[in-house]
């Protein structure tokens, strides 16, 4: 690809501080960096930022959303430890002792705590083999009393974050060579990602990379483009359904973390880290257009685009709700297989992000009035 991804970016992205409800800090990154390449830059109520290119033929909308799936805190104890509820879908066994970061509602800063529950060596037999849900546990920063918490700022309703920071690794895979051979392996050269918030900071950055190359491309585009960063994703699809509402696409597209099949006991999901972009067929929140899914995978093949099918039972995307918006958009899942999901730190292959990228802009730039048009013809 002629096209460099901006690694950069994405390391801002996922770092900034953002759960459902408490987008501002990542919009602001997400507004600086469109801003350059978009033709026109709006917003709606909600905290959903859009970016404008062309301005005729079929409405076009790209949804990743920045909000990530945390924690707001509902009570200080009087000895000083904090309760709290989720933001978004958390697994009890993927919490306990781990690193959090809490933005305090007197002062700038951030407090780091500590997700922690009773020792196991007070428990009882019986009680030690059980899961410890989130109600029993709380967030440790360090203190002793409610009054010593309050000093800090911290109040019922702050917001809070896993701790855990972007980074990269080179790594080696080994594949077989397209339609060759078991024994003709290909070495690829890649750079894996590990970090919180993929889901779905990985979304917005691609939407941003798309932007960004087709100003880049100055391509003539047969319609118009929204790149939306939506907000309270995790929470219902709730930013997506203003900013449908307020902008009513021809054609939705939802970009976001996909479940990766290929970690131990998930072998019945199809979709796989390192297989290339994902291209649902379906989740619990809709039932993709056909014809519009077979023009994207007709041109994946075309590209030769490393691409790949997927299909989840329940779960769903901002396409949930984009896709039966004002008389309707079809819509499509697009995604990046991630492992880990939901967790303090994702993994992801970065190649896959690239191909997500050069699929979205080759499909966008085919997406006519007449092309849209017969998707949905009878
Ligand atoms: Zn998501």
């Amino acid at each position: 690809m002629d096209f460099e991804l901006d690694i950069k970016l994405l390391e801002k992205l996922c770092n900034a501080f953002g759960p459902s409800g408490h987008e501002h800090e990542v919009q602001k990154v997400v507004k600086e960096y469109g801003m350059s390449y978009a033709d026109e830059v709006s917003q709606d109520r909600m905290g959903s930022v859009v970016f404008q290119k062309g301005n005729s033929g079929p409405k076009i909308m790209l949804a990743g959303h920045v909000d990530e799936i945390g924690f707001v805190i509902t009570k200080v104890e009087k000895n000083g430890f904090l309760r709290f509820h989720q933001l978004g879908g958390w697994w009890d066994q993927v919490l306990l002792g781990h690193e959090v970061i809490l933005k305090p509602s007197e002062g700038d800063g951030f407090i780091t705590g500590i997700i922690g529950a009773p020792p196991p060596h007070i428990l009882s037999q019986e009680d030690r083999s059980k899961v410890v849900t989130k109600d029993k546990m709380y967030i440790d920063i360090g203190c002793r009393s409610a009054d010593e918490v309050k000093e800090l700022g911290v109040r019922v309703g702050d917001p809070v974050v896993p701790h855990a920071k972007f980074r990269t690794m080179k790594r080696k895979f080994k594949e077989k060579k397209k339609n060759g051979a078991d024994d003709e392996k290909i070495t690829r050269e890649v750079t894996v990602a590990a970090s919180k918030a993929f889901d779905d900071r990985i979304g917005v950055f691609i939407i941003l990379e798309v932007l960004r190359k087709l100003a880049e491309d100055k391509a003539e585009l047969p319609n118009t483009v929204y790149c939306v960063s939506t907000t309270q994703e995790e929470v219902g699809l709730r930013g997506a359904r203003t900013a449908a509402q307020m902008l009513l696409p021809d054609i939705g597209f939802a970009v976001d973390v996909d479940i990766s099949g290929d970690v131990p006991d998930t072998e019945e999901i199809v979709q796989k880290m390192g297989k290339g972009v994902s291209i649902s067929a379906g989740d619990g929140s809709m039932i993709p257009n056909p014809r519009f899914r077979r023009f994207i995978l007709d041109i994946a093949e075309e590209h030769d685009i490393r691409h790949q099918a997927a299909f989840l039972k329940s779960g769903g995307t901002d396409a949930g709700i984009i896709h039966i918006t004002g008389m309707g958009a079809p819509s499509v899942f697009i995604g990046i297989p991630t492992r880990h999901i939901h967790s303090h730190h994702g993994i992801l292959d970065l190649s896959d992000v690239e191909n997500a990228v050069t699929l979205l802009v080759e499909v966008i730039k085919r997406l006519d009035e007449k092309t849209v048009k017969s998707f949905t013809e009878i």
